[in-house]
């Protein structure tokens, strides 16, 4: 109980620093204020549970900094019943944010440890998130299309798996988007693409920021 009104200080803190770093739409920042940032990491980690940084889960990967997947979900403006698909599901956490969101979220993750984890991690918070053992790159044809994809490792190339698996916008909605850290190993642009037809996209290029690298399975 106590450790609990703690963290709620603690994440209250952080929603602070966040929207002094420019983060202001506030369905975002409500969701970020609500997931227990504290339960997707290792204990070793605890006292830096809601600092604005990127912690190790383990196997060289990282939870996202909270900055990150604020503007992340910023960009991907999910609205309530959409479909999201997620690449790189890692510790659960932005998974955990869409799903504080409304959202109907499917998930990937290529490496087994974190999709055991995660997978059994986000029922037992109460989130209900689809998790996937497997290469994102592809996509998820089977549940394809999405309203909405977000890759949370960095890429060279943007899979055209990816783009193919978009909305294409029908009946006055807009057409699918595609949130997605593009660059070399050392730093990367976010961009986010649209759907605007079957085969025309609109890309905007964003700030910069530096993931771990997504790998395709060979
Ligand atoms: N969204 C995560 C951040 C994880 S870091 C979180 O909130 O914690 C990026 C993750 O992408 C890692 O777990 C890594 O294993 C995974 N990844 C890398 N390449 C991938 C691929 N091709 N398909 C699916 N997941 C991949």
């Amino acid at each position: 109980m106590i450790e609990d009104r703690k963290y709620k200080r603690q994440r209250a803190d952080l929603i602070t620093d966040l929207r002094r770093k420019g983060i202001s739409d506030e369905r975002v920042l409500k969701a970020l204020g609500a997931v227990a940032r504290h339960a997707f990491i290792d204990d070793a980690f605890l006292p830096r549970a809601y600092k604005d940084e990127a912690l190790p889960i383990g196997l060289d990967q990282t939870i996202s900094q909270p900055f990150t997947v604020a503007y992340q979900t910023m960009l991907l403006d999910p609205q309530p019943d959409e479909r999201i698909l997620e690449i790189g599901t890692g510790s659960g956490y932005q998974a955990a944010v869409l799903c504080e969101m409304g959202v109907r979220v499917f998930t990937i993750e290529r490496l087994q440890t974190l999709f055991q984890r995660s997978s059994a991690l986000l029922p037992r918070l109460g989130y209900r998130a689809v998790c996937r053992l497997g290469d994102g790159t592809q996509g998820w044809e089977a549940v394809a299309p999405f309203d909405g994809i977000i890759v949370t490792a960095g890429t060279a190339e943007i899979p055209d798996q990816l783009l193919a698996q978009l909305r294409t916008p029908d009946n006055g909605l807009p057409g699918g988007r595609l949130i997605i850290p593009v660059g070399d190993r050392d730093s990367q642009k976010m961009w986010r693409i649209t759907r605007k037809g079957q085969d025309e996209f609109d890309s905007e290029e964003t700030e910069g920021f530096r993931f771990v690298p997504l790998i395709p399975d060979s």
